[in-house]
């Protein structure tokens, strides 16, 4: 193997100049680490038979360890532009925040803030009371609380109302969320006792009734927000659960996931309660995120009655899942636009997103396929068909939206290696493949994403 022999050792290769320069950049153990790891592969390929005897040459190996120091020092959580037609994306960060936020959360962020001090007192104050006002105004609520996302308010509801107590719940509405998150499992970790009823299609009122004892301390309603059971159902409302619970003296809970806090009659996501509905039909405390329908960052809402919100507030466990000033300040410039549903709908971009009518979506199609046709080569073929998206964020599974797809094509190359080629690149694109085609939906690439993504298909053939 003359090749392996050729392969030079580790100190010789940072005696290079161009290593040597690096060296002024980089710290020294990064570079060392880099240099291995191009000698590993190097040495890899060589007994794969898979190498020429330049390639141990200077300037080839210099340059490899170049990059390779790029690709170590590089951020691994990165803006990605979001083609897959998937709204509220968990894989890629749920919902991207208002433009409006920017401003205050940069201020937060790299300043002092009033987090937890009264200004009018001078005296310490409570990280919660930011939003609490706010969420109260737009939900009707008494009281509310955030915590860190919607998983850590079931929790922290459960174990401050439920400890070593029964939560009846329908056998129809334990679900799984992604990421293996089992709403069952999360319950068991507050010390409630589950007390399952009904069965996975049906569940009646006297099943509740049935299962309530002296031990019973809560009623649990969980929105079936990932899938649908079809055919011969039954349910118990909220509203009858509500009822229920007054009349035999014990508090019930709606754990809804994706909370939405606007009227949305008249648009596709008509059928999405509001908030403030589950309060009105005599719901005691509902539960959801910051960062699914909602449209702003992960968080989990409690709002309701001021008894029960009391005691979570003063809880123990609240200080492990308490929110940070980030998310706070976040959550607060989007719960604003809320103040006018308007704006919420024009300026929240997963609202403006999951509403965008076709006739928009097939209009900015037209003008990105002209944009990107003057400014890429030939090469790569780009042309508008259509197709459906989907809201994501286990939110609306059977809602399917009429969309309008770029379809991408590069001589050459397959719909997997050009999938694989823009996911890998120096501005990440996902989109998705369908019969064949890659395929990049208009409704979820931002207006933003124009330039970096003429920039990622023009890296393809250069
Ligand atoms: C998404 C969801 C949760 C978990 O919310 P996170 O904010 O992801 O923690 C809990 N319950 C329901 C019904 C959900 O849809």
């Amino acid at each position: 193997m003359a090749i392996m022999k050729n392969i030079p050792k580790v100190d010789k290769v940072l005696a290079w100049p161009v290593v040597q320069e690096a060296l002024a950049t980089y710290p020294r153990p990064l570079v060392v680490k880099a240099v291995r790891s191009v000698l590993a592969d190097l040495r890899a390929a060589a007994l794969g038979g898979a190498i020429s005897p330049d390639t141990s040459a200077e300037p080839i190996l210099g340059a490899r360890v170049l990059a390779e120091l790029a690709s170590l020092s590089s951020l691994s959580l990165r803006r990605v532009i979001n083609g897959s037609g998937v709204v509220v994306n968990t894989n890629l960060g749920r919902s991207p925040l208002p433009e409006s936020v920017r401003e205050g959360l940069t201020e937060v962020a790299f300043h002092y803030s009033n987090l937890e001090f009264n200004l009018d007192s001078g005296e310490r104050g409570s990280r919660y009371s930011h939003v609490e006002k706010l969420l109260c105004e737009l939900t009707g609520a008494e009281a509310a609380l955030v915590v860190n996302n919607n998983a850590a308010a079931v929790l922290l509801a459960l174990s401050s109302l439920a400890y070593g107590k029964e939560v009846v719940v329908s056998r129809g509405e334990l679900v799984e969320i992604g990421g293996s998150f089992r709403i069952p499992d999360v319950m068991l970790q507050s010390g409630a006792l589950l007390r399952e009823v009904g069965t996975t299609n049906r569940t009646h009122p006297r099943d509740y009734r049935q299962a309530v004892t002296a031990e019973t301390s809560l009623l649990l309603k969980i929105h079936t927000s990932n899938f649908a059971v079809v055919g011969f159902t039954a349910e118990v409302s909220a509203a009858e659960l509500a009822a229920m619970g007054s009349e035999l003296g014990i508090p019930v809970m709606a754990d809804v996931g994706s909370g939405n806090l606007i009227d949305l009659a008249g648009t596709v996501l008509a059928q999405e309660p509001t908030i403030g509905a589950y309060l009105r039909a005599g719901v005691d405390l509902v539960t959801f995120s910051g960062d699914k329908l909602l449209g702003g960052p992960q968080a989990g809402i409690i709002v309701g009655k001021r008894k029960f919100i009391e005691p979570m507030a003063a809880h123990q466990l609240l200080r492990a899942l308490r929110i940070d000033k980030l998310t706070l300040a976040a959550l607060e410039g989007t719960l604003q636009l809320y103040r006018d549903p308007r704006r919420a709908l024009a300026e929240v971009p997963t609202l403006r997103m999951l509403t965008a009518p076709l006739s928009e979506l097939k209009e900015r199609g037209k003008r990105l396929v002209r944009r990107l046709r003057r400014e890429l080569s030939a090469e790569i073929s780009i042309t508008l068909t259509d197709g459906l998206s989907q809201v994501g964020g286990g939110a609306l599974p059977l809602l399917e939206l009429p969309t309008a797809l770029l379809s991408v094509a590069v001589a050459g190359l397959s719909a997997q290696e050009l999938d694989r080629r823009l996911r890998t690149g120096n501005i990440p694109v996902v989109g998705r493949i369908n019969k064949g085609a890659y395929l990049l939906d208009l409704r979820t690439l931002e207006d933003a994403d124009r330039q970096l993504l003429s920039d990622a298909l023009r890296a393809l053939v250069s």
